[in-house]
């Protein structure tokens, strides 16, 4: 148990963790091109805030929380996502004040006890967005495209954007209990999450996994065809924008997520890659979570996209970055020269911007000569008693073989010269 990480979760190790790395850097790109500012929020939050603002009849808080008591007898748990954290911090420091929209992203653990397998971990990462602050359907279709581009900047192509239109209090409402009324003689023969959701959250009915479910929800009526004249009309600006954007999208009128707060549109990126269907991210509007926690009745969107789905999906199309190497140069000693002369030459090199390194094994030369070359180097250093006695030191190129003496004091400015052209 002790050498062994809790389940579903993961390390993620040197040589992995370019592919990350990766990740971030064409995600901050790309929300530096459109405008979102980093937002960093803590990994635990007051428990109250997922009841309320995730909604408790959810998966997520109903089943996969991390909820815990800390000593000072407070309830607190781990986020399982990351809207309901940054619309808290949007209200604790009051950004309404500040001009609108807002628009922020963030990277950054969840927390979800579900049932571990390929793509489904417990702790998990996710890249999203959140805007604050505007209402019009092309900031639908700005946060819509932002999250395609995202794929694409990664190199994924095989992915089919679902668009649906959740409503919002008004006709959602209306809609609940005529879904109830027309599941209501079925009852007995849904699953038993199902029939549990038929009272406290019928929507959710219409994504159920389960094929006997579907089998019993093929005609009935759907939120999309009973949308009130508002949610119509922005449903309609949402897809004018998406096709003046040229993204194609399949609308999904099944498509509810598992999070209470979507109003309006919701949406999800779905992939053959990895599983049939597999989400790859998802996101939506939702106009009153604000409100729900306690704040100003501020409209809001954002999705967020899962970072290790994402990573296989491009394991699984062959797009795998190599390792990364980290060492240009590597300073061997011989003879009697000391591991402090080497060290005193790796760190002036260092001090010049050369990634430099040396042996703190005590290693023979031959040792020392086949470590630098598994570390695929492309210049050696070496120190032998004989050239520093003539303020020298040996220079090889791994690449071509060369080798010839330079100079000590010429050392550290001429490797990184040479490092600095090897690597342009
Ligand atoms: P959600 O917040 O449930 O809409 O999830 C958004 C995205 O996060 C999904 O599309 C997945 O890519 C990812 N995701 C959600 N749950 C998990 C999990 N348990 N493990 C890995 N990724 C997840």
């Amino acid at each position: 148990m002790l050498t062994k990480a809790p389940r579903g979760t993961k390390d993620i190790l040197p040589g992995e963790v370019e592919q990350w790395q990766f990740f971030e850097e064409k995600v901050r790109e790309l929300c530096r091109l459109f405008g979102y500012a980093e937002i960093r929020t803590p990994v635990f939050e007051h428990t109250e805030l997922f009841l309320r603002g995730v909604g408790e009849v959810t998966d997520i808080v109903a089943k996969e929380m991390y909820t815990f008591t800390d000593r000072g007898e407070r309830s607190l748990t781990l986020r399982p996502e990351g809207t309901a954290p940054v619309a808290r911090a949007f209200l604790e420091h009051k950004l309404y004040g500040a001009a609108q929209p807002l628009k922020v992203y963030y990277i950054g653990p969840m927390f979800r006890y579900d049932r571990p397998q390929a793509g489904r971990y417990r702790q998990f990462h996710q890249f999203g967005v959140e805007v604050f602050g505007a209402m019009e359907p092309s900031l639908d279709a700005e946060v819509i495209a932002l999250s395609l581009y995202v794929f694409r900047a990664l190199g994924l192509e095989e992915f089919t954007l679902q668009l649906n239109s959740v409503g919002c209090p008004l006709c959602r409402d209306a809609y609940r209990i005529c879904l109830q009324e027309e599941l209501k003689d079925k009852l007995s023969r849904f699953c038993p999450d199902c029939a549990d959701r038929i009272h406290k959250n019928p929507l959710r009915i219409l994504d159920c996994k389960q094929e006997s479910c579907q089998e019993l929800t093929v005609d009935v009526s759907l939120m999309l065809h009973k949308l009130c004249g508002d949610c119509a009309e922005h449903f309609a600006a949402v897809r004018e924008a998406m096709d003046a954007l040229g993204e194609p999208y399949v609308v999904n009128p099944r498509l509810v997520r598992g999070l209470d707060y979507y109003t309006k549109t919701a949406f999800e990126i779905v992939s053959p890659v990895l599983w049939a269907q597999s989400s790859l991210g998802g996101g939506g509007r939702y106009d009153h979570l604000l409100a729900t926690i306690g704040g100003p009745d501020v409209p809001g969107i954002g999705f967020g996209i899962g970072i290790e789905r994402v990573l296989l999906a491009r394991a699984a199309a062959g797009r795998v970055l190599p390792e990364s190497k980290l060492t240009d140069v590597f300073v061997a000693t011989a003879g009697n020269v000391s591991a402090a002369a080497a060290l005193r030459v790796v760190i002036d090199l260092r001090g010049q911007g050369v990634a430099a390194d040396k042996d703190y094994l005590g290693r023979s030369l031959k040792a020392q000569l086949k470590f630098a070359d598994k570390k695929q180097v492309r210049y050696l250093v070496i120190l032998g008693d004989e050239e520093m006695k003539r303020g020298q030191a040996m220079l090889r190129d791994m690449q071509t073989g060369s080798q010839s003496g330079v100079a000590l004091t010429d050392l550290t400015s001429m490797v990184a010269r040479l490092v600095k052209e090897a690597n342009r």
